[in-house]
């Protein structure tokens, strides 16, 4: 059965409660130090102790959690309340901080033929209160963990699904992050497939909150990226391109660039033809970064690019002028591709 929203819950348990109840009981759930509701000392005794039997503290609870080599990736199953699983990673940052990378689906509709996730099929959206208690369940974490401890300076919404394919949850999810935690918006970021419906949507949403957004481009060749992402189609490009220029007239006084995700694929998108393809499509595009990804799922029939034509095609890039960064490899040791952990404790 699908899991109830914690409102609703709330609500259900107390018809009568004033509106500033809810919001003391969210801001307690973001506390680390707390464990259940007992703690939460500005609410009245036999409330705490009605939301303690009926309620659960987090809507997850970890089924495995791994820990990389180098103790700087740390990834974990997480069952639901309806017994469906999702991944959720701890990633140690550039800035010395922690990442936390959140799932959005169980499972996805998507079937990008690189994925992991894409082999499951989609089974369900997350609730906004499913993908904030991967943020608290990493936070309990770091502070229950003195060797560990540390800030979460950001979120990436780049685990399993879809999030645009998730609109209003994930919508409602990062405010209740923005309100709750100490992040801005720019510490946020959405990575999408390209749902140009759902991409033409945030422009026209003033409530859409000003995130990063990272675009899964993966290939500026139409045919190349058709057969990595049944999703694509043929005027995918041009109407991305479009769309760039209304997100770009939306954002105009916030110097925002978009990013390209490209996964490294040896011989499917990573030769001279594909690397001069998105050189000409980013220059069309404007303010682009392009994020290059080495590829770590094992069970596929791709192959990571070499490292010899991984250099050429960062270098070619470069020298053309545009934005590029590497995407550092974290966490290898731990089943690295999203959506394959799961897959592999289920064949187990
Ligand atoms: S890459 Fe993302 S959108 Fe594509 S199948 Fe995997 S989870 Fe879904």
């Amino acid at each position: 059965m699908m899991p109830i929203a914690r409102k609703e819950q709330f609500f259900s348990l107390f018809p009568e409660a004033p509106a500033f109840r809810f919001r003391q009981f969210e801001t307690a759930l973001f506390d680390p130090t707390l464990r259940d509701f007992s703690g939460i000392s500005n609410m009245p005794l036999p409330m705490r102790e009605t939301l303690d039997k009926q309620m659960a503290w987090l809507s997850l609870h970890p089924a495995h959690v791994l820990e990389s080599v180098k103790k700087d990736t740390y990834k974990a199953i997480v069952e639901l309340g309806d017994k469906t699983r999702v991944e959720t990673v701890l990633m140690h940052n550039a800035r010395g901080q922690w990442t936390v990378c959140v799932s959005a689906q169980v499972g996805c509709a998507m079937g990008c033929t690189f994925c992991a996730t894409g082999k499951m099929g989609f089974t369900r959206n997350l609730l906004s209160d499913e993908i904030v208690d991967q943020y608290r369940f990493w936070k309990i974490f770091l502070h229950k963990q003195s060797e560990a401890s540390g800030r979460i300076s950001n979120i990436v919404f780049m685990g399993m699904g879809e999030p645009l394919a998730n609109y209003d949850h994930v919508k409602e999810s990062i405010g209740q992050l923005l309100r709750e935690t100490d992040l801005g918006p720019t510490h946020i970021t959405v990575s999408t497939v390209g749902l140009l419906p759902m991409l033409r949507k945030i422009v026209k949403d003033p409530e859409w909150p000003a995130v990063r957004l990272a675009v899964s481009l993966h290939s500026a060749d139409s045919d190349t990226r058709k057969a990595m992402m049944p999703s694509s189609f043929d005027t995918f490009l041009e109407e991305l391109l479009e769309w760039a220029k209304s997100y770009f007239e939306k954002n105009e006084s916030r110097r925002r660039h978009l990013t390209f995700e490209y996964v490294m694929l040896s011989k499917i998108n990573d030769t001279e033809k594909h690397a001069e393809a998105l050189i000409r499509f980013a220059r069309r595009v404007g303010k682009v970064r392009i994020n290059l990804i080495p590829y770590n799922f094992t069970g596929s029939v791709y192959r990571d690019s070499l490292p010899a034509d991984f250099a050429r095609f960062e270098t070619l890039l470069k020298d053309a002028g545009v934005t590029v960064m590497r995407r550092r490899t974290m966490g290898d040791d731990i089943a690295a591709a999203c959506g394959q952990l799961i897959v592999e404790k289920e064949k187990q």
